[in-house]
């Protein structure tokens, strides 16, 4: 803080709110003054006392010094969480370089006319024994929604009806005869809910492990001494990150305050949901990123009226209206999901720090492989490190990791796409009934199609883009949709001789069919799981035991807890490894991390076998030792000398059109632009460069990456290309787009 400036909206209006005043902070203030503070200024001619909030400060005068008016003084008390809403929305705008409008649509719910649904719950009415003797019945008959209805009942005693419906695949119709016959109820008022009335629960929170009580005493001991921090909580895969985030929760509940946790996707962190529901019950809220905009309205109306106060969901969630919020924690930080890709392009973890600062809240990120951002921050002591090094569960080890070197194996004459040491444990693995995980990052049957005269690859006539080869028959751009079938010559040479190339998931659901006959095998891919629901049906499948194996891409690695996995399989690690991306390295990471906290969550010993052709990679011999800060070490290392982020901050101008001469007459004009403002100051400036896909939907796309140690210069590049942008008939068939 401590700026000279503030830049303020005056009475807050929704429709007023697009032109701010600037004015000075007098010495006394301060210290106190910061974006969201509530403000009283003299105004117009007559220098009335208005109301006000600071969006924006700085130390620069936007205007003559001496025509610029004084704060007055700061208005006390807490405030209003709309007034905050719409500060955040303002630096939203600025940071992202949206409208107004965009940010405002983004942090506001949008009032609609839908009468507001009732949160209903389904119950049960019958014993423990009695229901117990149910789902043995029901097990019996193979009815499989009873099933599983049944058994979430037993473990959870009530359900939230909602996501319950969709995650366990229970119709209305099946739910009518059991309520008819009095074995559950459906019930729409919350207010007597009490999570503990259903069963005497078996996961009673359990003792902290002495990491887990440290770190969880770090953030409690600060806020209970009134310090807003923001904490990295940094544990391997099992070693109970979520048992932490709960006993924060309730402290800060405790206090009267209220919790946003967001997690990456709902559907695949059911079990991770249920046990907050479970915990405290009637207080959580979801939502999942598929509410409709009345039902997502109906749920902030809720957290505005104080009716509930802990809300969990997807990055959407951290613009819930709570007056006292006391707490953000953002699980898997590292996720793509926090990135929006609509205007405004925010990322969750910056608008939670802001939203944090604005309401006094505390912000905890976890993650078992943190982003390199949020790792740097943490050792250069801007946020907290908390670690966790071991598994929470005393009988629960990490697997044993095997990395096999496929070029040896193929030196040594084997050629099919399963290690010997693979088969070798797999065979064990379905002898001892127990579960495997296939994991391939490819979807599809085989990669693509290409010529073995001209080595061309079958492209998408509309993105620059290999198409993949489905086996259908058919060719598919992943990117657009795009399909055709396997042309009979090559469309560039005209060579006969043009084949499939590669392996994917489906290809591998075929072989692993023919390598151990017997076994019952899953996929779960993009195609298996577009139908809605599709993707619960399989998890659920897996984890009743319904299968031997699951194949899967990324989608399967992802916070599923399957106690009977012992073995992973990572068939190509190295696929990930090359892709034309800086962060290709650390995606190959999580990944592989990822994959390998599957296998022996349960009591059971666990084995991951990861082949590859890179053996010596220093990102796959740290994810098989789950060792991040070695990773990073060397990874930040890298980037450093290659001038990426976060070693070194990076603007990228993204500038697209369908006409091609136009698009590069812009883009090399942007360069001399920037070249002659800022030529001197800059660490780099890079491009204009086809991205990757150069050509999209029949859009053709060319960046420009600048490069500086300082944002702030790069905010200024920002801003100075785009009003060079505005008012240009070079870019009227241009768009340009700025990713910082
Ligand atoms: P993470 O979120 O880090 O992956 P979880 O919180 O899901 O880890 O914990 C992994 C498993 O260990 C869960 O089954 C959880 O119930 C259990 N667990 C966590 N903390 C403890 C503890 N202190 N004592 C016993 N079991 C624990
Ligand atoms: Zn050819
Ligand atoms: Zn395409």
């Amino acid at each position: 803080m401590s700026a000279e400036y503030a830049d303020v909206i005056i009475d807050l209006s929704v429709k007023n709110v697009d032109r701010i005043f600037q004015y000075r902070i007098p010495k006394r203030l301060r210290e106190t003054v910061g974006i969201g503070t509530q403000v009283l200024v003299p105004f117009g001619k007559g220098d009335m006392e208005r109301k006000g909030f600071v969006v924006a400060a700085g130390n620069e005068p936007s205007f003559a010094p001496e025509r610029i008016k004084e704060i007055l003084d700061i208005v006390p008390g807490a405030v209003p969480v709309k007034s905050q809403m719409i500060c955040l929305a303002w630096w939203m705008r600025e940071r992202y370089s949206s409208t107004m409008s965009q940010a405002l649509k983004t942090v506001l719910p949008v009032k609609t006319e839908v009468t507001p649904r009732n949160e209903r719950t389904i119950r049960s009415l019958k014993s423990r024994e009695e229901l117990a003797n149910l789902l043995a019945e029901a097990e019996r008959k193979k009815y499989r929604a009873r099933i599983r209805l049944y058994r979430a009942l037993l473990e959870n005693g009530e359900l939230p009806y909602r996501l319950t419906a969709e995650k366990l695949g229970i119709t209305a119709a099946a739910l009518k005869p059991l309520e008819d016959r009095g074995v559950i109820e459906v019930v729409s008022e919350r207010k007597n809910r009490d999570p503990v009335r259903g069963y005497e629960r078996e996961d009673k929170a359990p003792e902290l492990n002495a990491e887990q009580r440290a770190a969880a005493d770090a953030v409690i001991r600060d806020y209970d001494s009134g310090i807003r921090g923001t904490y990295l909580l940094y544990g391997i895969t099992g070693s109970g990150k979520t048992e932490v985030y709960m006993e924060l929760i309730a402290h800060v509940l405790a206090a009267g305050k209220q919790v946003i946790v967001l997690i990456p996707e709902i559907s695949l962190t059911w079990q991770t949901v249920m046990r907050f529901y479970r915990r405290f019950g009637a207080r959580v809220s979801i939502i999942n990123s598929r509410l409709s905009a009345g039902e997502r309205y109906d749920q902030s109306e809720r957290a505005a009226n104080g009716e509930i106060d802990i809300m969990i969901g997807p990055r959407s969630a951290l613009f819930t209206p709570f007056e006292n919020l006391g707490l953000i924690i953002i699980d898997e930080e590292h996720e793509p999901a926090y990135q929006s890709e609509n205007a405004p392009r925010y990322h969750a973890r910056e608008v939670a720090q802001m939203r944090a600062k604005m309401s006094g809240a505390s912000l905890v990120l976890g993650s078992a492989t943190p982003s390199l951002e949020s790792y740097k921050r943490a050792l250069d002591g801007e946020y907290r490190l908390l670690s966790l090094t071991k598994r929470a569960k005393e009988e629960s080890r990490l697997a044993r990791v095997h990395i096999v070197d496929l070029r040896a194996e193929l030196a040594e004459g084997n050629r099919s796409i399963f290690s010997r040491k693979l088969t070798e444990l797999m065979n064990g693995c379905l002898a001892r009934k127990e579960q495997a995980m296939l994991f391939m990052n490819r979807r599809g049957y085989a990669n693509f199609v290409s010529c073995r005269s001209c080595g061309e690859a079958v492209k998408c006539p509309h993105c620059d883009v290999s198409l993949t080869y489905h086996r259908d028959g058919r060719m598919r751009c992943h990117y657009c949709g795009f399909e055709r079938p396997v042309p009979e010559k090559c469309p560039v040479c005209g060579s006969p001789y043009i084949a499939p190339f590669g392996t994917g998931t489906q290809k591998l659901e075929e072989l692993a069919a023919r390598a151990f006959p017997g076994a019952r095998i899953l996929r779960m891919d993009a195609d298996t799981t577009s139908k809605k629901g599709a993707h619960e049906e399989i998890l659920q499948t897996f984890s009743e035991g319904g299968a031997d194996i699951l194949i899967g891409t990324q989608m399967i690695v992802k916070g599923h807890d399957f106690p009977n996995v012992t073995l992973v399989g990572i068939m190509a690690a190295d696929l990930s490894l090359y892709a034309p991306d800086f962060r290709s390295s650390e995606r190959t990471f999580e990944l592989l991390t990822q994959a390998s906290g599957r296998a022996g969550r349960g009591s059971l010993a666990g084995d991951v076998v990861i082949q590859t052709y890179a053996p010596d990679h220093f990102a796959i011999g740290a994810a098989a030792e789950q060792d991040y800060p070695k990773f990073y070490e060397q990874e930040f290392l890298y980037r450093k000398m290659m001038g990426y982020p976060p070693a070194v901050g990076l603007l990228t101008v993204t500038l697209s059109s369908r006409d091609e001469e136009a698009l590069a007459r812009a883009a090399d004009a942007a360069k001399r632009r920037i070249e002659q403002e800022y030529g001197t100051e800059l660490r780099g400036l890079i491009g204009p460069v086809n991205a990757l896909p150069y050509k999209l939907n029949d859009i053709y796309r060319k960046n420009l990456y600048i490069k500086n140690e300082s944002y702030a210069i790069l905010f200024k590049v920002r801003k100075s290309v785009q009003s060079w942008e505005n008012g240009r008939d070079m870019t009227r068939n241009v768009t340009v787009q700025y990713d910082l």
